[in-house]
């Protein structure tokens, strides 16, 4: 099941081997095509319905062949580019149009072009607009979206999004009027690291069916499923689908199908990146890349996980052997002209760090190249495949 381009990438044994053999002076997204598999089987294994993979998360093309060769077919897509991305490279995906807002005229290309049936609405502009560019309800099925108390996440997702149990039940059964299927979505925030913010979640659209009075076809649990880093006490995942199963029963006899969109959890640890020190000046590194490229993350308020690297350096016979000495606080630039491109907590390194020498970012699969820009010509976009 290998894809089209990855074969082209070159292979390593190990992300020594990378810097050894490369010397990148330029950052290096390293792919770890097990790592994907394992991440995607925790899902495939033992949610208990369909999973979707968020596209926003990580939409590189290199990034899909990975989570669609761990088996997933499965889309979250938020608007048509990422719908022409996925079905351009993989005919037999199939996608489902998760964002509540979309721009005018996409749903009806999503649904002529490539017969997407899954959308969802949070207010009565959003489903007027639904209802009369694909003119055919019967064969559609219509997530109303909830906003969800704030519970466990690092990042919430529902001040933005998302209508109260009460407006929800009004809007299903409008739904249900118009002769689509009624269902019920809820985004519990990203990088949630409480299972028990799912049973809540599940709980109100438990409410918000039995309020709307009409039988709900289907229930999306959404993203949130939290990324493995250091410093963040992410239980294991079990606890997430143990309680997630749980909380179904409370459906009792009608437990409907139900679906899931992580995004990090998918993708996050099967990339790692290599970054060099261009140049030290005491206790500060600038580094060739930053917050413009890869960092974006790392920056948001209330980030709480650790950096997770570690560093190398190229000895006189080119082996790259990780970096001996003392631990000591750095402060880490990248590579543009902007004071603002720092990270905003000092990174443990050793203390000989050198210009030359390499630091490698684990697990920064989640938002980083997705959100990476061009700013002052400084662009990632070099990729390797380590393992198999
Ligand atoms: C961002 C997003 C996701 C993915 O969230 P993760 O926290 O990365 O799992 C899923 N669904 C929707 C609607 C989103 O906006």
């Amino acid at each position: 099941m290998s894809s089209r381009v990855e074969p082209l990438l070159p292979r390593f044994a190990s992300v020594e081997k990378v810097i050894e053999r490369l010397k990148p002076v330029e950052p290096v997204y390293v792919l770890h095509p097990g790592r994907f598999a394992a991440a995607a089987k925790r899902f495939i294994d033992s949610f208990p319905g369909d999973t979707l993979f968020a596209v926003k998360a990580n939409p590189a093309p290199l990034v899909l062949d990975q989570v669609y060769a761990a088996g997933i077919r499965h889309f979250d897509t938020a608007s048509l580019p990422e719908i022409e991305l996925v079905r351009g490279r993989f005919p037999d995906a199939i996608c489902h149009f998760m964002a509540p807002v979309r721009a005018p005229g996409s749903a009806k290309a999503a649904f002529e072009r490539f017969g997407v049936t899954d959308y969802v609405v949070d207010c009565d502009f959003e489903l007027d607009k639904l209802l009369a560019e694909t003119k055919s309800p019967k064969k559609l099925r219509i997530f109303v979206r909830i906003a969800t108390p704030l519970g466990g996440a690092v990042l919430e997702l529902s001040s933005k999004f998302g209508t109260t149990p009460e407006d929800a039940a009004r809007l299903l059964k409008r739904v249900a009027e118009a002769g689509a299927a009624p269902a019920i979505t809820f985004h519990v925030g990203s990088q949630c690291l409480s299972p028990f913010s799912y049973a809540q979640a599940v709980e109100m659209a438990r409410r918000t069916a039995l309020l709307s009075g009409v039988e709900i076809a289907a229930l999306d649990l959404g993203g949130g499923f939290p990324g493995p880093y250091p410093g963040n006490d992410v239980p294991p995942y079990h606890w997430y689908f143990d309680t997630i199963r749980e909380a179904l029963q409370t459906f009792g006899a009608k437990v409907p199908p139900v679906l899931c969109e992580p995004g990090r959890a998918l993708i996050a640890e099967g990339m790692s990146l290599i970054t060099q020190v261009i140049l030290r000046k005491g206790d500060s590194l600038y580094m060739n890349d930053g917050v413009y490229g890869s960092f974006d993350e790392l920056t948001l308020p209330g980030w709480t996980a650790d950096y997770h690297t570690k560093s190398f350096t190229l000895d006189v016979k080119n082996r790259a052997l990780p970096l001996p000495g003392e631990q000591r606080p750095f402060r880490i630039f990248g590579p543009t002209c902007d004071t603002l491109d720092v990270l905003p907590r000092p990174l443990m390194l050793p203390e000989n760090i050198a210009a030359g020498d390499f630091i490698v970012f684990e697990a920064i699969g989640a938002y980083s190249v997705a959100v990476r820009t061009s700013f002052n010509g400084f662009f990632p976009d070099n990729w390797a495949v380590v393992g198999n």
